[in-house]
């Protein structure tokens, strides 16, 4: 899955994913990428998270309305996406994925299980664009 939030000029913040699925799915699956809340939310109160990895687990969750709903509760995007992660893992030990947090000022960070790290591109018009990498849970 390709999960991308962006900020545009007139500070909106968009979600969007796009994924092939699961490796062996069965004809007409669906998936955790294309639903609000499970795959990618944002809100402009708040901010925006996506996810990737075992949709069939991480679906049951919505991790990125969890994300989201953290920081609009004042959790930093690091916080936010591990507990979304760690809210997963109560229940399934054997679920890989990873979630993307960005709050309203475009402070981001990622959590992730399952993998050692988890690499994401940032891009900005100051900054340009880089990978970053963070190592899982
Ligand atoms: N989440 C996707 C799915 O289960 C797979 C992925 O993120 O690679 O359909």
């Amino acid at each position: 899955t390709i999960g991308m939030i962006a900020i545009d000029v007139q500070q909106q913040i968009h979600v969007g994913t796009s994924t092939n699925g699961a490796r062996f799915k069965i004809p007409g699956r669906v998936g955790d990428s294309p639903i609000p809340g499970a795959g990618g939310y944002a809100d402009n109160e708040a901010g925006a998270a996506v996810a990737t990895g075992d949709g069939d687990i991480m679906m049951r969750f919505l991790p990125t309305l969890l994300a989201v709903e953290a920081m609009r509760s004042g959790k930093t995007p690091g916080q936010a996406a591990e507990a979304s992660v760690q809210r997963i893992l109560k229940r399934h030990k054997d679920f890989s994925g990873a979630v993307i947090a960005v709050n309203r000022l475009g402070e981001y960070a990622a959590a992730c299980y399952g993998m050692s790290e988890f690499p994401f591109m940032v891009s900005s018009p100051l900054q340009g664009t880089q990978m970053e990498t963070v190592k899982c849970l």
